[in-house]
């Protein structure tokens, strides 16, 4: 199996010089550079003007990492906050900081919880969730409606409906997290210059298997305790 990229990620911690170095000899290979130092980490900008093409690539430290900091990337619309008090942005930041080691969360800007209507004006296509580097959006409409559809096939009393909608949504939602995580840092360069790229026909198989596997270790755990679902 081609997981050895996984492997890799959690075999130790990147640290900040690791990256520092890698990104100032990745970045010679290209036309044009910069780089723009930020408090948790720094961005490089490359450019290759004959192929007129340029890569934007976001930086975070390792040492800089906590749940507080990967809370303040998740993005939550107030209304959606209000409405689904259960998502609550610290919990989702604990079980990703928990459940995945840091190096997951390297090139990570910000995770966006949208709307379907906003969701298909930046995604252009329906789906439950997307990467498009450096950034994850997450459709919050589709995850919800998913989850409700498949406590209707198991629950019949009204209360027990309620309470398994809420569990599928959050088991979908991480699963679609983890899902998109994959996708994101098979674009990271430090890991495709070392392990190449994933055949585009099995990457979303991996993806897949990967999301799987971490959603089957979330409930192992017990970690979705921490939701407040079983009110
Ligand atoms: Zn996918």
């Amino acid at each position: 199996m081609r997981l050895h990229r996984i492997k890799a990620l959690r075999s130790g911690i990147i640290s900040k010089e690791w990256l520092f170095e890698f990104y100032n000899h990745f970045a010679e290979h290209y036309e044009e550079y910069s780089f723009e130092q930020r408090e948790d980490g720094f961005i490089c900008q490359i450019e290759n003007k004959a192929k007129d093409w340029s890569k934007k690539c976001i930086i975070n430290y390792t040492e800089n990492m906590s749940v507080e900091w990967l809370e303040q990337k998740i993005i939550v619309p107030e209304e959606i906050l209000l409405k689904y008090n259960y998502l609550d942005r610290k919990t989702i930041a604990t079980v990703l900081y928990q459940m995945l080691n840091k190096n997951f969360f390297i090139c990570l800007e910000n995770i966006y919880f949208l709307n379907n209507e906003d969701y298909l004006n930046i995604v252009k296509a329906p789906s439950y969730g997307c990467s498009l580097y450096p950034d994850i959006y997450i459709n919050i409409d589709e995850i919800i409606k998913k989850g409700n559809k498949f406590s209707e096939m198991y629950e019949t009393s009204e209360e027990d409906l309620e309470a398994t909608a809420k569990y599928m949504t959050v088991c979908f939602l991480l699963e679609t997290l983890f899902h998109e995580i994959f996708h994101l840092i098979g674009e990271e360069p430090v890991l495709l210059f070392n392990f190449g790229r994933y055949p585009v026909e099995r990457e979303e198989k991996y993806a897949n298997m990967f999301a799987k596997k971490m959603l089957k270790q979330v409930k192992d755990k017990k970690i979705l305790l921490m939701f407040d679902i079983w009110d």
